[in-house]
């Protein structure tokens, strides 16, 4: 077995492209492979047999070459085995497959929680983040909407009632749906799915539950798992996994974190009218985000009855006779809790994975570190997703499963591009955000103009609760250049991620795009969505040119006129008053 440590390469083109000429494999899927993917799916053990030795078949003829052009011929039983199917995996390997590669992929047997034996084909955000959530969040908004409906007239004899296990049993049957999916879409695209748990045993030798898989990429994308810092009676807290899917609704629910998972569920049980109390270190929630936007959504959740104890950290769980939970903190105790939710950070999968024997390298956190191009410290091993801990988003694991699939067998190296990547926080009311904060951009760029408006939206003149928006977009005084934007209100994920889509439609099709606007149109009122806007480099000028849609919140950014504030810190400003230093930039 290879123990060698290698130190990260940095693969240049040129260097991929000697590693293409000596390992050309993208061999296209031969049709009657093709036809026999389809014929045999989706039994799946039976498809499984046969595709293995069809692939063996068609690798030993194809396999030429050794690693260094020097050694005598390897043959391998995949062109890639990926360990984990998740967003990253199951992108990875079906684009792979689709460019001609033979592909195997293992998963752990499905379960809602995940756990060193079980996970499911999809992974996190299928089973037990983005879409399960989302699901949630979905529910809790009706108790915010009856709320409202009494202003627009409507009244109702009895108060609505929620049936929890109604919600859970449906939200389960749709996520069996979406796991049989997902296998699917590996089935059709020729990629052999393989249920068991995947070890690197050598830098091209995976054993999946005692059996041993070659091939000439392992690619490693086993995400990550939630983790409960130890403390006394931590074994009486849950985490996001078992949040999503309790068996009855918490009366009186601690949520442990400031981060998005931590709000979102804030959201969740406060609309499905549990008692929530939220424990957070610091100030302020969501570090990393915009301050405004921090104090902003802060507020609004506190005016919907969710009580914020801030920097207090907590030091124990204890249980009582009756078996409800206290929260000791360093500032107190907080009694009477039917739970008590830690969303206190994520940890890479990477424990008892074979990682440290083979060599691949790993921050102190335990997370995959990798190149630009996805390729760890060994060269045949790479890793995408969660499990580099880069920016720990789903549509961030796709493309980083794309670009790897194209790096390795369509002959075209590719970074994925992590500018301006747009996120949401959904918590109620959400957030939309893309590109940089007010302070990241005073940093990098020194002068800055910055537009903000927090209004009540219409709906809220007649509903009469207190609900408002913020808005914020973060311009460049010397280019004009938006450099970021922020919402918070209503709809704002959709706000700020429609454009991302508008600008795809609009760079491909003209026909679809007018299908594709009409319907978000209808759906959210909100074509003013911006993330492209952002990333394309557009200046305030542009959004200012922009015919807004009517009656939206959206409209807003394009209606800001005057800055709410200035920042003048650039070195060439200093000195100048605020109307030189806006001459000198050309604004
Ligand atoms: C509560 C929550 C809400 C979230 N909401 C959002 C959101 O709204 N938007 C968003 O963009 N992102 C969201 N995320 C993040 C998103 O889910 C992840 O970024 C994304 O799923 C990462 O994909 P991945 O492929 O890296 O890993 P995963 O999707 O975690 O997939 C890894 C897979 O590997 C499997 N695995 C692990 N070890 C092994 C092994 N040894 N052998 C075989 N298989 C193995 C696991 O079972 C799993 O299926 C959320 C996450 C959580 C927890």
């Amino acid at each position: 077995m290879a123990t060698t440590s290698f130190t990260a390469p940095k693969l240049s083109s040129p260097t991929l492209q000697s590693l293409y000429r000596n390992f050309h494999v993208s061999v296209p899927l031969p049709k009657s492979l093709s036809s026999f993917s389809r014929r045999f799916s989706p039994s799946f053990p039976r498809f499984h047999q046969q595709y293995h030795r069809l692939q063996r078949r068609r690798l030993f003829s194809v396999r030429a070459e050794s690693e260094n052009g020097s050694e005598p011929p390897r043959h391998y039983d995949f062109d890639l085995f990926t360990i984990g199917a998740g967003s990253g995996g199951v992108r990875a390997s079906r684009f792979a497959a689709n460019f001609g590669a033979s592909v195997a992929v293992c998963e752990l047997p499905f379960s809602t929680i995940s756990s060193e034996t079980t996970g499911g084909v999809g992974g996190t955000c299928v089973l037990r983040g983005c879409v399960p959530k989302k699901l949630m969040v979905y529910a809790s908004k009706y108790s915010h909407e009856f709320d409202e409906s009494h202003g627009f007239g409507w009244k109702y004899e009895t108060e609505p009632k929620h049936d929890w296990s109604t919600l859970i049993a449906n939200k389960n049957a749709e996520l069996q749906r979406l796991t049989g999916i997902y296998k699917n879409i590996l089935n059709n695209a020729g990629v052999a799915l393989i249920e068991g748990r995947g070890k690197i045993v050598d830098p091209h030798t995976v054993d999946v539950d005692g059996k041993l898989y070659t091939a000439r990429h392992i690619l490693i994308s086993v995400g990550g798992r939630p983790f409960i810092p130890e403390i006394p009676g931590s074994e009486y807290a849950i985490d996001s996994d078992a949040a999503l899917d309790l068996p009855s609704k918490p009366e009186k629910v601690a949520i442990v974190g400031g981060g998005y998972i931590a709000l979102e569920f804030a959201g969740i049980f406060n609309g499905l009218t549990s008692e929530v109390h939220v424990f957070i270190r610091q100030k302020k929630v969501l570090r990393g985000f915009d301050e405004e936007v921090r104090d902003f959504v802060g507020e609004q959740m506190a005016l919907r009855g969710i009580e914020f104890h801030t920097e207090e950290t907590p030091q124990a769980i204890v249980k009582a006779a009756d078996g409800s939970l206290s929260l000791k903190t360093n500032r107190g105790t907080v009694d009477g809790f039917s739970h008590v939710m830690f969303a206190t950070g994520r940890r890479p999968n990477t424990k008892n994975l074979g990682l440290e024997s083979v060599g691949v390298k790993m921050n102190k956190n335990g997370a995959i570190e990798v190149d630009e191009y996805s390729r760890t410290s060994v060269p045949s091993i790479w890793a995408v997703g969660d499990v580099t801990d880069r920016i720990n988003l789903t549509p961030v694991a796709l493309m980083e499963g794309g670009a790897l699939a194209k790096t390795l067998f369509q002959n075209e190296p590719t970074k994925p591009d992590y500018r301006a990547v747009p996120s949401a926080v959904f918590s109620q009311p959400p957030i939309g955000q893309v590109g940089l904060t007010e302070e990241q951009a005073i940093k990098e760029y020194g002068d800055i103009d910055v537009y903000t408006a927090n209004f009540r939206p219409l709906k809220a003149t007649l509903s009469g609760l207190p609900d408002r928006a913020f808005m914020k977009l973060i311009v460049c005084a010397k280019t004009n250049k938006v450099l970021g934007l922020h919402m918070c209100g209503e709809d704002s994920a959709e706000i700020v991620q429609v454009e991302a889509s508008l600008k795809l439609v609009i760079t491909y099709s003209m026909r679809f795009s007018i299908k594709f606007c009409s319907w978000f149109s209808d759906v959210y009122g909100s074509l003013q969505g911006f993330a492209v806007a952002v990333k394309a480099g557009l200046t305030k000028a542009d959004f200012d040119a922009t015919v807004g849609v009517h009656p939206t919140s959206a409209e807003e950014f394009v209606t800001m006129r005057t800055p709410t504030r200035k920042i003048r810190q650039s070195p060439e400003s200093e000195g100048k008053t605020d109307v030189e230093a806006k001459s000198a930039a050309g604004v």
